[in-house]
């Protein structure tokens, strides 16, 4: 078999043996993401969708709510069972499901309705994760917090299986999908040398990079844009002293500029590309609640302040929260919280 040597094994023994054993038993495989799935949440998700399909497993993709529109190239998008648009039948294929493999997200909470129906499935549960704090619901839990995508799991775990032949160009492009999306094109999260080494066997399997980076990247609508040029002038507010920065969006601004969902992805990293500023949130209204998304640079936790005023957590460079109130009320908040933190904010060293 032609397993390139020089990677390190990261999943444990014991658990790759599980999961062989879980797979091989089963006949009816679901697989899940979290709320408002992304880049790795697909690419993880789809990359097992299709091995476990090229060994004659009947295996579906679950989602929450509806996924960006520049993520439906992906091959496989089309068969994914929203479950907003079809409930009924994404509890069915819980319920009846052999095995849940659980990818991308920690808590159960974060898969949304989805989550009481796997809690209460009968089927074996597998976490595949890189956020801290997994449950301990789980019967396989793979959890590797020091990874920077689920989908660079994913791949580990197939070599570890002893299938690195059989993933393909399509699993090797689901693969790079997620890598590249959660390290923001590899400029964050990604100075393993093993990550590239990893890119170099999926170049070899067939993918083509700058295709991919252009079906996620260079795939916008105008009107994003056109939001984006209004968010920046209009709706970011910088703290020099706290070296911070917010960007804000009313549910009046979305509704302007007719904005489709994953319209809003990636604004709220911009802000870090100012001078000196080492913590951004983006804070947007949605129709139940007010959704942030933190970023920070160094060791500047923002998964602490997530969980310390939204609700929320995270990795520590990239983390979210919820709010639930007026948005107004929520940047007040945010600004009482650059208060308790900084001194923090001053002294870290990126
Ligand atoms: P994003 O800002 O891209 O929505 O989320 C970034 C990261 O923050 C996610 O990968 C996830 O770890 C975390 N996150 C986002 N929203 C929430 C939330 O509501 N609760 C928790 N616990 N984590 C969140
Ligand atoms: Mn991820």
């Amino acid at each position: 078999m032609n397993i390139p040597s020089s990677l390190t094994p990261l999943v444990q023994e014991n658990q790759v043996l599980e999961t062989r054993k879980l797979i091989e038993k089963a006949r009816k495989i679901v697989i899940t993401t979290h709320l408002s799935p992304d880049g790795d949440a697909l690419g993880s998700s789809l990359s097992l969708y299709h091995y476990l399909r090229s060994i004659g497993k009947d295996v579906r993709v679950i989602v929450p709510n509806a996924f960006p529109y520049f993520l439906k190239w992906m091959d496989g998008a089309d068969n994914i069972i929203v479950n907003t648009y079809i409930p009924d039948v994404a509890e069915r294929l819980i319920k009846n499901a052999d095995v849940v493999f659980c990818l991308d997200f920690n808590t159960l909470k974060r898969i949304g309705d989805l989550g009481e129906h796997v809690e209460q499935s009968s089927a074996k549960k597998v976490l595949i994760d890189h956020h801290l704090s997994p449950d301990t619901i789980f019967d396989v839990t793979i959890s590797y917090p020091h990874i920077s995508s689920t989908s660079e799991i994913i791949f580990r775990l197939l070599l570890q299986l002893g299938d690195y032949d059989k993933i393909d160009a399509v699993i090797a492009e689901c693969i790079y999908t997620g890598m590249m999306t959660d390290t923001g094109v590899f400029t964050y999260n990604s100075n393993d040398p093993e990550v590239f080494e990893i890119i170099s066997l999926l170049l070899k399997k067939g993918i083509d990079r700058d295709l991919i980076y252009k079906n996620v990247f260079n795939n916008y609508s105008e009107e994003r844009f056109r939001l984006l040029g209004f968010a920046l002038s209009q709706r970011m507010k910088v703290y020099p002293e706290s070296r911070a920065a917010l960007i804000y969006l009313s549910k009046e601004d979305q509704k302007y500029f007719t904005i489709s969902k994953g319209d809003t992805d990636g604004f709220v990293n911009l802000p870090l590309s100012i001078k000196n500023i080492i913590f951004a949130v983006f804070i947007r209204e949605d129709d139940q609640l007010v959704k942030v998304s933190l970023r920070s640079q160094g060791s500047f936790p923002c998964n602490e302040f997530a969980e310390d005023f939204f609700n929320g957590g995270g990795h520590l460079n990239a983390s979210g929260g919820e709010f639930y109130g007026k948005i107004e009320d929520s940047i007040t908040l945010f600004e009482k919280g650059l208060e308790k933190y900084s001194e923090q904010l001053t002294n870290t060293v990126i």
